[in-house]
Formats: structure tokens, C-alpha cells, sequence
């Protein structure tokens, strides 16, 4: 029985009140901010008039946004803790609504910052300081210069970007609504309902059986729809590939990391210097053979757990003592910062109740507390989501503590680092404090897959999915044969020669949903890369790095995301990192190797 949200003591909830006292604080603000949008509009005639109108519309811009941010995180604080209250939805829906409509508002925004000439902008910095505020902003929005479309050119993408868009919805309706993957003999010898959501599970069960059923069923689902769902992948990667080439750029790759403000080259980088040691990763499989006591590695083997993990429970109190004795590494103010949000100032809403949303996240930024929504229940992995995302929370409030609401939101591409970084802590604490082998053999199972899931396979992904743009772009048509022969092959090196891979993995590109997020997933690689050298410096340099790691934190996005890296000594255009990353997964596969020896 779930329980419900009423019986769950106050201080472990979240507290949308810290935003708005009550609803009827949220709808004046909610009119307020309305007005303020439609006025709005009225300065797409003088935006880009003089100095004082440039200063003022971009310091209104920024109040508008802050408080639409807030009436969005109070929705959302209201909404994510019980999606079945319609009130709490409706609160929701209403800002969506705003934040439309305050999108058409700001649509003359970006095409008159771009169109405003250096020399003019140069001048008008001189003259009124305030602008000078928002030259990080500035650059941000003027980058885009050489890739922007006329006017029309410029609507027509903007009237079209729905149905351009729809390719990765339609998938999400057919896998989720319309797919039946039948019925395989559960761990329990009962019939079990395979889905979408429960196959991973399946797969780390530690009944071979169970794997093996999982495995088969799943893609003999898949094999069935194989022709529409490379029709739709088509469909995305072809719209990807043309807009980028309408725009100018040289790639669909381009585009996207052009976005990050980052070049291709760190993802080939990446690509290059993990198959340059592919035979750590063969390494591992081999490890993963014996423990798994198997003759054979087979594809549906390599989920499942080396080390049958004790049922150890741990209390949400013992998992913040966990927390914040890590952290401590950073010194006072991060501990008793995080210590305060967690035990105080009600940061995070901890167990899961009726109708609350699945999984973690951390939330937050300007003048609001960095939120975490958890549904912690007692185990070692909930401990590790409590240091993961306190770890985005710090991001959060050192950068927007330290820099001006324009530049207070650390980009996507360093957005995993702190978060990895607290992890990776957190389990080589534990490993360094654990008293038999058993457990020790556990955390560093943990650590592999770790590396194996976010360095190896992120990477892996990264490397079809350049495959398949670059074919596109050569005109070469993505059917269901194509996209299978290409991604068994990478299958096929990246598993090495000892681990049988099973054919129907072929289509295991067809339940990927990432690949529809154009170029994302090598940044889990590249963000636990980072990590891992920080990680490393931390407990070799001690105190004076962790003060370059702090000064990190804080950058927010007052440079660029290499740079704010190269402030904590990480230069990820060097393959030095990812080097580092993959020996440190050598190394815990070879201590790993050797505790097993010794048993
Ligand atoms: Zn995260």
C-alpha cells in the first residue's frame, strides 16, 4: 500500500508556501506577470532604439522571467507530489499557458539583438553599464548571427517547429500505447507482463532464465515493427540533418553542439580515446564471465548484478549523515549549507506517496531553494540518488549565488558533473570504510557498471547515432536493414570478441529514446569523464583543488562551459580526461579482480 501524502510528516515535504504564501499570493502574482507580458510586446518598437531602451527592455525581460520561474516551481512544487490533484494541475497548466505566451511575447527579441550592429553595441555598452551586465547573455543570443534565416525564413521554422518536432511523440505513443510485448515466466515462476518499463529489470535479475526470456521476447516484439520505427527515426535525423543544412551549418553534429557552445571535436575525442581501449571494457566482460560462473557472456548476461546484493536497508537519517560526511570533503560552507536546506529549510521531499511522480530531480535557480524531489525507500541506491542530487542542488545555489540572474544557469554540458562527482565520492567513502569483502565487493560493482552504463555505452550511442546522420545527410536511406547491420557491428566491437552477441540485439537501437535527443548522450560521457579526474584530484591535491572546484561551481554561465571546466583544471579538448576516466575503470575492475582472487 502506497501511502498517503497526508500521513507523511511535514518535515520531510517540500514546502510550496516558501514561494507563495498561499494560492491567492500565486494568482496576483500570476496577473501581474500576465500584464507585464503583454506589455511586453509593445517594445518591439523600441528595443533597439537607443542605450536606455536596449538597458531597459533586457532588465525587464529578466524580472518577467524570474517570476514566471517562480510561478512555475510553485506549480510544480504543488503538482509533482500528487499528480492527481487537479488543482495543483490546473496551477500548472496556467503557467504553460504564460510561459506561451510570454515565448510569442519575446519572439522579436533575439532577431533585433542580432541584428543590432557591433560598433552600435560597443557604444551603447560604454554608455550605460547595465548592458555591459548582459554581455555573456548578449554573445549568447549574437552567437547565432551567421546561422540566422530572414525574417520570413526565421517565422516559417518558428510556424513549423510543432510538426517538425513530432517524430519523437509519435514514437513515444507507439512503444508506450500501442506495443504489447507478451508474457514471459517472471522470477517467480509466474506469468509476468513484459513492458517497456519493468524489461531492465528483468534483465538484471540474477535468474538466467529470466534474462534470457526478457531478452528474446522483447525483441521478437520489435522485430515486428522494425519498418516503422526506422521510418520514424528517419524522419527525425532528416529534419535534424535539413535544418542544420538550411541554416547553414556544416552538420546536424555541428548544430547541435554549436547550441552547447562546444565544437564536435570533444565528442570525437571522446569517441576515439574509448576505442582506443576497448580491450578494458573486454577486460571487464571477462570479470563479469566468472563471477556470473557462466561458460559463456551472452548479451542478456551483462546486466545482471556480479554480486548478489545483500538486502541492507538504510534510513533516509543515516542516508543524510552518509551525504553530508561526504560533502564535508568541500569544506564548512557547502556542508552546513546542504545541511541547513536538508533539516531546515525543507529542500527535499523524501518518500513517495499516492500519485507522486516517479524517480529524482533536482529543481531550483534565482532567488528559489534547490529542491529535490526523491522516493526514498531504505536502500544503498537511494543514497546515492540523495548525493546525486544534492550535488546538483549545490551546483545551483553556488552559481546562482554568485553571478546575476542572466548568467546564474550553468549549461547542459557541465550539468552532471557535480552530480557524478558527489556520487562517485559517496561510493569510494564507502568503499574505503567497508569491513568485508563482501560489501566491498558490492560498492565496486556498483562503481564498474557506473563506468560501463555512462562512459562505454553513452559513448557507444554517441558513435551510431553519428553513423546514422552522416549516412542521412549522404542521402542514404535509413531502413530498418541499414540501421540494424550498423548497429550490430558497433555492438560487435564494443562487446569484443569474447561476449556472443546474441542477433536479436540488432534492434535494441529501436527502444533507444535518446537517440531522438539529438546528440545528448555523449555529454553523460564526457560530464562522468570530468568527474572522475575531479574526483581524483580531489583526494590526491586535497584542500587547494577543492577550492578550483568550488570556484567551478560557481561559474554559473559566466563563461563558457570548456572554460568554466578549465577552471577546475579539466580540459576536456585534451584526451588526457577520458583517459584518466577509463584507467580509473581499469583500475576498479582490477581491484575488483583481486578481492575475488582472494575469496
Ligand atoms: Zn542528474
Amino acid at each position: 500500500m502506497t501511502t498517503v501524502r497526508k500521513d507523511i510528516p511535514e518535515q520531510y515535504k517540500w514546502d510550496p508556501a516558501a514561494l507563495y504564501p498561499d494560492v491567492a499570493a500565486f494568482d496576483a502574482a500570476f496577473e501581474q506577470a500576465k500584464a507585464d507580458i503583454a506589455a511586453f510586446a509593445s517594445r518591439e518598437q523600441t528595443i533597439t532604439k537607443d542605450a536606455a531602451s536596449l538597458a531597459e527592455t533586457l532588465e525587464t525581460q529578466m524580472a518577467i522571467e524570474l517570476t514566471i520561474h517562480r510561478l512555475y516551481e510553485y506549480a510544480q512544487l504543488a503538482s509533482d507530489v500528487d499528480l492527481s490533484d487537479n488543482a495543483a494541475l490546473g496551477l500548472r497548466g496556467r503557467v504553460q499557458n504564460l510561459l506561451d505566451d510570454w515565448t510569442s511575447a519575446t519572439a522579436f527579441v533575439n532577431p533585433a539583438l542580432i541584428r543590432l550592429e557591433e560598433d552600435t553595441l560597443a557604444a551603447w555598452m560604454e554608455q550605460q553599464p547595465s548592458i555591459k551586465a548582459y554581455s555573456r547573455y548578449l554573445h549568447g543570443v549574437r552567437r547565432f548571427r551567421p546561422y540566422t534565416l530572414s525574417d520570413e525564413g526565421e517565422k516559417l521554422l518558428a510556424d513549423m517547429s510543432g510538426a517538425l518536432s513530432s517524430h519523437d511523440d509519435i514514437r513515444g505513443v507507439f512503444t508506450a500505447a500501442d506495443m504489447r510485448f507478451g508474457k514471459i515466466r517472471g522470477e517467480d515462476d509466474k506469468p509476468l507482463q513484459l513492458t517497456g518499463a519493468n524489461f531492465v529489470t528483468q534483465l538484471m535479475s540474477g535468474n538466467r532464465r529470466v534474462r534470457r526470456a526478457a531478452f528474446f521476447k522483447m525483441y521478437e516484439t520489435y522485430a515486428q515493427f522494425g519498418n516503422t520505427l526506422s521510418a520514424l527515426l528517419q524522419g527525425f535525423i532528416n529534419e535534424r540533418v535539413t535544418v542544420a543544412m538550411v541554416r547553414g551549418f556544416e552538420s546536424s553534429l555541428q548544430a547541435s553542439t554549436f547550441n552547447d557552445e562546444v565544437t564536435p571535436d570533444i565528442m570525437h575525442n571522446l569517441i576515439a580515446t574509448v576505442n582506443k581501449h576497448l580491450d578494458v571494457l573486454y577486460d571487464y566482460y571477462d570479470v563479469k564471465r566468472e563471477s556470473l560462473g557462466v561458460s559463456q557472456l551472452h548479451l542478456y548476461d551483462v546486466y545482471a548484478p556480479m554480486v548478489a546484493a545483500e538486502t541492507r536497508s538504510c534510513s533516509y537519517e543515516q542516508a543524510v549523515e552518509m551525504v553530508l560526511d561526504t560533502v564535508s570533503v568541500f569544506g564548512e560552507e557547502y556542508r552546513s549549507v546542504l545541511e541547513d536546506g536538508i533539516r531546515n529549510r525543507r529542500w527535499v521531499d523524501v518518500y513517495p506517496n499516492a500519485g507522486k511522480r516517479d524517480g529524482a530531480y533536482s529543481t531550483g535557480g534565482c532567488d528559489i531553494e534547490p529542491y529535490m524531489l526523491l522516493n526514498f525507500t531504505d536502500t544503498f541506491d537511494d543514497v546515492s540518488t540523495l548525493a546525486h542530487e544534492a550535488g546538483h542542488s549545490m551546483h545551483t545555489w553556488y552559481s546562482s549565488g554568485s553571478n546575476p540572474p542572466q548568467d546564474a544557469a550553468y549549461t547542459i554540458f557541465v550539468a552532471e558533473v557535480a552530480s557524478i562527482v558527489n556520487e562517485l565520492l559517496l561510493m569510494r567513502r564507502q568503499l574505503a570504510s567497508a569491513t568485508d569483502d563482501a560489501r566491498k565487493a558490492e560498492i565496486l560493482d556498483q562503481l564498474m557498471e557506473l563506468y560501463r552504463t555512462t562512459l562505454f555505452r553513452q559513448t557507444m550511442f554517441a558513435e551510431f547515432e553519428e553513423t546514422m546522420h552522416t549516412l542521412c545527410a549522404d542521402g542514404v536511406p535509413l531502413t530498418k536493414e541499414v540501421l540494424c547491420d550498423k548497429y550490430y557491428a558497433i555492438i560487435k566491437r564494443y562487446f569484443g570478441p569474447r561476449v556472443v552477441c546474441d542477433k536479436p540485439i540488432a534492434m535494441e537501437w529501436m527502444r533507444i529514446p535518446h537517440f531522438y535527443y539529438n546528440f545528448y548522450v555523449y555529454k553523460y560521457a564526457t560530464c562522468l569523464s570530468a568527474a572522475s579526474a575531479i574526483v581524483k584530484r580531489i583526494e590526491t591535491e586535497g584542500e587547494s583543488y577543492v577550492q578550483k572546484y568550488l570556484a567551478f561551481l560557481r561559474c554559473g554561465n559566466s563563461k563558457s562551459p570548456i572554460d568554466s571546466l578549465k577552471v577546475a583544471g579539466i580540459d576536456l579538448t585534451r584526451p588526457e580526461v577520458v583517459e584518466d576516466a577509463v584507467a580509473d575503470f581499469a583500475a576498479t575492475v582490477k581491484q575488483y579482480r583481486a578481492l575475488c582472487k582472494k575469496g
